[in-house]
């Protein structure tokens, strides 16, 4: 049996690259889109920081 944690969608991440210069604005998108397509792995707890002062 195999362990199914960290689900990759792989086909998610071939079309949605993070850009090589990402700006703070365009990491939390990706990662908030990440999240919702893909399991492999978490948001970063910095950058949920970010996203918390943002979503206030
Ligand atoms: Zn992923």
């Amino acid at each position: 049996m195999k362990a199914a944690a960290n689900k990759i969608n792989k086909e998610w991440h071939e079309t949605h690259p993070m850009p090589r210069n990402a700006t703070l604005a365009q990491r939390i998108a990706w990662h908030q889109e990440h999240a919702k397509h893909c399991h492999c792995r978490p948001i970063p707890a910095k950058l949920l920081l970010e996203i918390n002062k943002i979503s206030r």
